[in-house]
């Protein structure tokens, strides 16, 4: 199978499915990692510049340590909007990977807007991707993949409707979480007084309560898409 997730930051896809997407490659599936934004606010000590560069080397290295391959799509941190541009490049960004699958943020229920966007983008350009007269750099596709959602931060307005039992790739998700070094102490502690490895770490737990499955320690949840076409069965798709 081949497997597109698009998250709306370096990191985000590592926070919310990283524990997914390392039991996918385990499995010997082809997974790809698309971030739409370069991540250039996220720092209180280096330049816009210098903040991109390092953190799109934190994605890479994180998508080495599964072989997943990191689409950097670069658009400005904090302004993403839906335009012809970006709509062209996320339907392009499928038609390049052909998944089988797709995971995205849920449009509009985030507490962030990139993320809001970035599940917008993902919930049309996977119908658009199928549209012989909307052109792009790579051949249009055959099938509409069906597209799951993924947590909100802290897991806000969200009631997952399935889970995947993380246990066996918690600690590569840990360690993929951890390629992103800026984010840690220079980010998130300066600018929001919090440590997202902890709540990275309380979310997969508190997910596996949900889940109940007897020896679950860590899960994480997702939603389908209930735009048509739903896909019967695509749950089987999770892992
Ligand atoms: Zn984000």
């Amino acid at each position: 199978m081949r497997v597109l997730a698009f998250g709306a930051h370096p990191d985000d896809v590592e926070f919310q499915i990283g524990g997914t997407l390392a039991k996918y490659a385990k499995l010997g599936h082809e997974v790809y990692i698309a971030v739409a934004t370069n991540g250039c606010i996220g720092s209180y000590r280096h330049t816009k510049e210098e903040i991109a560069k390092i953190r799109r080397q934190e994605a890479q290295n994180a998508a080495d340590l599964i072989g997943a391959k990191l689409i950097w799509m670069d658009f400005e941190d904090e302004f993403l909007f839906d335009t012809k541009e970006t709509r062209l490049k996320f339907i392009d960004a499928i038609r390049m990977t052909r998944p089988d699958i797709i995971f995205a943020h849920e449009p509009y229920n985030d507490y962030n807007q990139d993320h809001d966007i970035t599940g917008y983008l993902a919930f049309t350009a996977r119908i658009l991707s199928v549209v012989k007269l909307i052109e792009t750099e790579h051949e249009v596709c055959s099938k509409v993949a069906p597209l799951f959602y993924y947590t909100t931060l802290g897991i806000i307005n969200f009631i997952p409707e399935y889970y995947v039992d993380i246990t066996d790739t918690f600690e590569m998700k840990k360690k993929m979480f951890l390629c992103h070094d800026s984010q840690q102490g220079d980010w998130c502690r300066d600018a929001f007084g919090v440590s997202y490895v902890e709540m990275m770490e309380a979310e997969a737990i508190l997910l596996a309560t949900q889940a109940g499955t007897p020896g679950c320690r860590y899960a994480e949840g997702f939603k389908l898409c209930k735009g048509w076409p739903t896909i019967a069965g695509a749950y089987k798709l999770l892992p």
